[in-house]
């Protein structure tokens, strides 16, 4: 603990008095819930390590309490993008005092290439804005060979539909888009009364790690449309579910061994990962 109390980082305010000073009350719209607990952003940024080379990439810093464990945790070089004007003011003071290790970019994640925001090795570490949340996971799917490893902070919810297996109902879309992609691992949940203002969800924290280029698909696009058709569908078999993509799914699923009357829940991520090869992408 410094000498500015449990969430100082030396030359820096409370967080409490930054986000008073620069008058960030949590917008709702903006998915902002803000940690001030540093044992829990440090906990955060631990799972994270090793940030000592290339890029830590901080997607949503707002106040920057996770921004501060970062820096205290031994980030080389941190890249913030938040898209609140408000708190870019905090952010800056906070970059004051880490000189170099701190770039702050004002400006909208989802618009954002992660390899554009400095040299590898990359590591995303965000509690993201739950409205958003899936959407840029999504996007990093596709960046994957820009990206070393994510830690990430999600509704409970999702996380459980990350790490889900076959024949559960949270198995669908996302569990196989990120399963095929990374190693996925639920590290810890975190409680509401963590966050100010409160969510009125659990939420947990993830790890995403890309599995090496050679061991995925190069192009997500059709497995992407493979899994909206059958998981859009989910109750149906899948000889209905996929007559939008394919001519005759029966004999298509005959051919990878799957029976067509089988339903999406009931195929591996290595079952959609064959499949989809089946289907042309563009
Ligand atoms: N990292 C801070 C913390 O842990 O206390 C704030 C986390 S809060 C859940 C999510 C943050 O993401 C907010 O600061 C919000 O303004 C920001 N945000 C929302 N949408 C964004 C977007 N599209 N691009 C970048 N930041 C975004």
């Amino acid at each position: 603990m410094g000498a500015h109390g449990a969430d100082g980082v030396a030359g820096m305010p409370p967080l409490r008095e930054t986000i008073a000073t620069h008058g960030l009350d949590a917008r709702k719209r903006l998915g902002q819930h803000f940690l001030l607990d540093l044992n829990l952003t440090r906990r955060i940024a631990r799972a994270a390590a090793p940030l000592t080379e290339g890029t830590t990439i901080e997607v949503g810093p707002g106040p920057g309490g996770l921004t501060r464990a970062l820096l205290l945790e031994g980030a080389a070089r941190v890249v913030a993008v938040e898209v609140d004007p408000r708190a870019i003011g905090a952010l800056h003071e906070l970059q004051a005092v880490a000189e170099l290790r701190l770039t702050v970019i004002e400006g909208d994640a989802l618009q954002i290439a992660p390899a554009s925001l400095g040299p590898p090795p990359r590591r995303i570490v965000a509690n993201l804005p739950y409205n958003v949340s899936t959407a840029l996971l999504v996007r990093w799917l596709h960046a994957a060979d820009d990206i070393a490893d994510m830690v990430l902070m999600f509704q409970k919810e999702v996380v459980d539909r990350l790490v889900a297996v076959p024949r559960t109902k949270e198995y669908g879309r996302l569990s196989v888009l990120a399963q095929h992609v990374c190693e996925v691992r639920r590290l810890f949940d975190v409680s509401p009364s963590a966050f100010v203002p409160p969510p009125k969800v659990t939420s947990s924290v993830a790890r995403l790690t890309p599995r090496p280029a050679a061991a995925r698909l190069a192009d997500l696009g059709p497995l992407e449309r493979l899994t909206a058709a059958a998981f859009g569908q989910r109750r149906k078999m899948l000889r209905g579910s996929l007559a939008s993509l394919f001519a005759d799914p029966t004999a298509v699923l005959g051919e990878f061994g799957l029976s067509p009357r089988a339903r999406a829940e009931e195929l591996s991520v290595a079952d959609f990962v064959r499949l989809s090869q089946a289907l042309r992408s563009d």
